[in-house]
């Protein structure tokens, strides 16, 4: 088995995936090189992907694509289309099933009218400009946003990196804001990888309950 606990990113995937709901939208908040965006896909498109037997069916013209995966840097969305193709997925794009958008997150609602999976991954593009980073102010707009358009039973799942000063105020009012939820509508949890150094990447989940 895999260690799970080794890893907040693999960690906020493995927690994911039982959340993903046959027809209904899975969202990456911050699709940066794609490696999240991929691992969402081989969870939504089971059938598609390297290693995967592709069926004819499905091809069809969704009105709603399954997965979209926002990023305001271009190049990042080139990163993760260049993936998804790698990864066996060009037929996905193309058919509308996987929607790649450059624009920031907290207009999420413009794409979509709820989702069953939300993921952010704070932060910077690992290799990119380090001065391009999610900004707090943003970011609690995108989350409110986003917790508006869960279903029921669907997650909100936020990675944060508390190492940089922006990270460390987004944190702090994300755990705020997170705190605050109603507890008749919201679970939430939140994980530290408390033996860690240097401000390792933490974990906010957040469940609708109805
Ligand atoms: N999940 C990625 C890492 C994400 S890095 C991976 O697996 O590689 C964070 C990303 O958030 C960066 O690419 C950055 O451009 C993007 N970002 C910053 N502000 C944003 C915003 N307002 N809306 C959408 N994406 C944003």
């Amino acid at each position: 088995m895999k260690n799970i606990i080794q890893s907040t990113t693999e960690l906020a995937l493995h927690i994911a995936r039982p959340y993903i709901r046959e027809g209904k939208a899975v969202v990456d908040a911050t699709c940066g090189n794609g490696h999240d965006t991929v691992a969402l896909a081989k969870a939504v498109f089971p059938d598609y992907g390297d290693g995967a037997a592709a069926s004819e069916n499905n091809q069809e013209c969704p009105t709603t694509p399954r997965l979209v995966a926002f990023d305001i840097q271009q190049r990042a969305v080139d990163a993760t289309a260049g993936l998804l193709m790698e990864e066996g997925f060009g037929a996905q794009l193309d058919a509308g099933n996987i929607r790649l958008v450059r624009d920031s997150h907290e207009n999420m609602g413009d794409y979509l009218e709820e989702a069953c999976l939300i993921m952010f991954n704070l932060g910077y593009l690992p290799g990119g400009d380090k001065e391009i980073t999610t900004c707090t102010e943003t970011t609690m707009k995108a989350i409110q946003r986003a917790a508006g358009l869960l279903i029921k039973g669907g997650l909100l799942s936020v990675t944060m990196y508390s190492g940089h000063r922006e990270g460390a105020k987004e944190k702090a009012e994300l755990l705020a804001f997170a705190k605050g939820l109603d507890s008749k509508m919201y679970h939430v949890a939140y994980v530290n990888m408390l033996n860690q150094p240097n401000c390792p990447p933490e974990l906010l989940l957040i469940t609708r309950k109805r």
